[in-house]
């Protein structure tokens, strides 16, 4: 075989550079395809989530697994702390979440929100001193971060940080249409959890005192007697109801009635247990369930409950005082209901409480008393 002339040679160099180049623009479409792909699962997956601990345990779990980011940060905006206030009353562990942040401001986001102005994405170099509300725990090496806004119509509720250890990852003049979108759908998404949660908390609780509220209790109830006969565990009920309430209603006024229906939930959770259920049944009657506490331990936190009412005089909002007492009925969940139906024993046990509270009124009011 000759050799190749000139032209063949370089002919052939060329067409290696053209296959070379090929197969680099190959790789990068797969690549890009790739991420989209799993941006795509993970918007999904972010759609489906339904509450708002397993909408951002994915957020803060897949974001920085598939953006290949060291650090992926949500800073909420929460002016009267309702958002957190009602996710800490459902129960939601922000302890899991370090990187769940909340600010009273939508300012201290750092956008420019001068004039209504489309809003966009900052990116840049990462500066301790002007990020660190949004990177409270940076990794080491922090170098890029992407603050990108989180709108709901012309609204900021938050945003969304990213951050990454190289320095080129998010520059001032790189496009920002992909983490805007991204953006636009963590928005939508947090929207709406956060409000079938509030809708949920509404649904469950007594808007006058914070409690709960019966409908809740009621099935709270079955839940327990299920649990407590599986786990072999005792559970106790106090039905509780505030002394010649009309009477105070009648010297402080309806609003003056309010305020004393307040401050005597308040005075009874105090005395409870987190694991235990205070709900208000109407009027000036709370129901208390108490759980894995047999009798004697449910009629020593009534009493407990019943001093620390009588203790001290309410004060009002007025700065009127005025003095209140409870009367408690306490009755158990007994061994031999194991056989009944569930729906009976709870009404039973409720009922048992109700009738000794009956005989707290009728033995002078201001008292304890306890059915085995
Ligand atoms: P007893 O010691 O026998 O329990 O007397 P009582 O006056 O507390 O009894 P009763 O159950 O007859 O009265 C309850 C009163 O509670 C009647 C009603 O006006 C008042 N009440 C019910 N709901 C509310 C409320 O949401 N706010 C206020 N301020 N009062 C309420
Ligand atoms: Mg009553
Ligand atoms: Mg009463």
């Amino acid at each position: 075989m000759h050799e190749p002339d000139a032209l063949t040679r370089e002919l052939m160099a060329e067409n290696e550079t053209l296959r070379a180049r090929m197969a680099y623009l190959i790789e990068q479409a797969e690549r890009n395809h790739e991420i989209m792909c799993r941006h795509q699962a993970f918007d999904l997956q972010i759609v489906g989530a339904s509450s708002f601990p397993e909408l951002v345990g994915t957020i803060f779990r897949t974001l920085p697994v598939i953006s290949e980011l060291d650090i992926v940060t949500l800073s909420l905006v929460d002016e009267e702390a309702d958002i957190y206030t009602v996710m800490h009353k459902l129960g939601v562990d922000f302890e899991q979440f370090p990187n769940l942040l909340f600010c009273e401001q939508a300012v201290e986001l750092g956008f420019d929100l001068a004039d209504g102005k489309r809003l966009r994405p900052l990116l840049g170099a990462y500066a301790p001193a002007q990020h660190c509300a949004m990177f409270p725990h940076p990794p080491a090496g922090l170098q890029s971060v992407a603050l990108v806004p989180l709108m709901r119509n012309t609204r900021l509720i938050g945003s969304l940080n990213l951050g990454s250890t190289d320095p080129n990852r998010f520059t001032p003049n790189l496009g920002t249409d992909f983490v805007e979108h991204m953006g636009s759908i963590i928005a939508i998404c947090l929207e709406n959890v956060i409000s079938n949660e509030m809708l949920k908390y509404i649904g469950l609780t007594d808007s006058l005192t914070g409690v709960y509220n019966r409908r809740y209790m009621d099935r709270r109830l079955l839940e327990e007697i299920a649990r407590a006969r599986r786990q072999g565990y005792k559970l106790s009920c106090m039905y509780i109801d505030i002394d010649h309430f009309k009477r105070v209603n009648d010297t402080v006024g309806h609003q003056g009635g309010d305020d004393v229906l307040r401050e005597v939930s308040a005075r009874i959770k105090a005395e409870l247990r987190m694991s235990d259920a205070l709900g208000r049944f109407g009027g000036e009657e709370f129901v208390v369930l108490l759980i894995d506490a047999d009798l004697e331990a449910a009629s020593m936190v009534a009493q407990r409950i019943r001093a620390s009412v009588a203790g001290q005089p309410v004060d009002l909002g007025t700065g009127e005082q005025v003095a209140v007492t409870v009367s408690i009925g306490v009755a158990a969940l007994s061994d031999f209901e194991r056989d009944h139906a569930i729906e009976g024993v709870a009404q039973d046990l409720v009922a048992t409480a109700d009738s000794a509270l009956y005989q707290a009124k009728a033995g002078g009011r201001n008292k304890v008393v306890t059915v085995a």
